[in-house]
């Protein structure tokens, strides 16, 4: 049988057509350009219709999972806030279910890209793992004992805003200080090498215009043994490696994959992030998590989200069970 998997983001929609192996077959991918609810909920209908009009045999095709960004109520899949969208308390599987005709699941785009990872790609064959994009912000989840961890109010994994930096760090949208996503997001590479700016008067990096800056940039130019980008990045994977031995701390996951824009740099993020990583592994037994890059790409929001439908739920597949099993309950 094959689900439907929508990956809702602040510009963008894409509703996939997704197998039980998780391969994408028809896609539609529509902007996003007013985050009102009602217009929202409109292109994610077209965006599917589209997806279904391209399919030649629309029988076994099934339910709808969907990725949104904020804290989304599993059991109700009411968004009851996204910062993105500035939204409060919209029932977004309700109004999508009356315009779609099909069972519809919802959850956080983050923990769907998780599940996604966890099933079809760089989690696939562990039980314990994890999922960090670093992109705008920093969004993830964790999977425990073969069971995605949810939550009590369905918010677990918001690694994003544990705090690294509580006294030095930078001012983070959520209000605190140094959160992990402030520090070491793709965003947060930009902070550092704007930070350390006056110390490089030479530097063209900045060149005058600090808002076009871009992480891709200096991630290059630090590749490229830049002074400035690579003294921002050393800061940056400093700060990287303290969330993600954090994270081994926490729960102790077999494999780390680390996704989004900055994760794109590979190797060279890998070997500067694994060693800092061992050396702030102290109470866990070092060396006994894999730090990897995330293989699903920009598409794992919406297999996960699939295959949350496919399993009826994130509770669903969320219940401990092997990887395989755990999306054919
Ligand atoms: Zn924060």
């Amino acid at each position: 049988m094959r689900t439907i998997g929508v990956d809702l983001g602040g510009s963008h929609v894409l509703a996939a057509i997704v197998d039980e192996n998780g391969t994408i077959g028809e896609r539609h991918e529509i902007d996003v350009v007013d985050h009102d609810p009602d217009a929202v909920v409109r292109i994610v209908a077209d965006a599917i219709a589209g997806a279904l009009a391209d399919a030649k045999n629309k029988a076994d095709i099934g339910a709808v999972g969907i990725g949104s960004p904020g804290s989304v109520d599993l059991m109700t899949g009411v968004v009851h806030y996204s910062p993105n969208f500035g939204w409060h308390d919209v029932a977004l599987r309700e109004m999508i279910a009356g315009k779609v005709n099909r069972q519809v699941f919802v959850a956080n785009d983050a923990r769907c890209a998780t599940l996604g990872e966890y099933v079809h790609g760089s989690g696939a064959g562990t039980r314990d793992f994890a999922l960090l994009t670093l992109g705008t912000g920093i969004g993830g989840g964790f999977v425990s004992n073969g069971a995605m961890a949810l939550g009590h109010a369905s918010c677990a994994g918001e690694i994003g805003h544990h705090q690294i930096r509580r006294t030095d760090g930078f001012f983070c949208n959520c209000g605190k200080v140094g959160c992990f996503e402030a520090q070491a997001s793709g965003t947060g590479l930009i902070r550092h090498a704007l930070s350390i700016a006056a110390s490089f008067p030479r530097s063209t990096l900045v060149s005058g215009k600090p808002e076009k800056l871009g992480s891709k940039a200096i991630r290059k130019a630090a590749e490229a043994g830049d002074p400035h980008a690579l003294a921002a990045w050393n800061r940056y994977v400093d700060d990287l490696a303290c969330g993600l031995a954090n994270v081994i701390a926490f729960i102790n996951p077999e494999t780390i994959a680390l996704g989004g824009g900055v994760a794109s740099a590979g190797a060279f993020m890998l070997d500067a992030v694994r060693p800092r990583v061992e050396a702030l592994t102290t109470m866990t037994p070092r060396g006994t998590t894999n730090i990897v890059v995330a293989s699903l790409g920009n598409d794992a929001g919406a297999i996960g989200a699939a295959a949350m439908a496919r399993a009826g739920g994130m509770h669903a597949a969320g219940q401990p069970a092997p990887a395989e099993s755990a999306v054919s309950a």
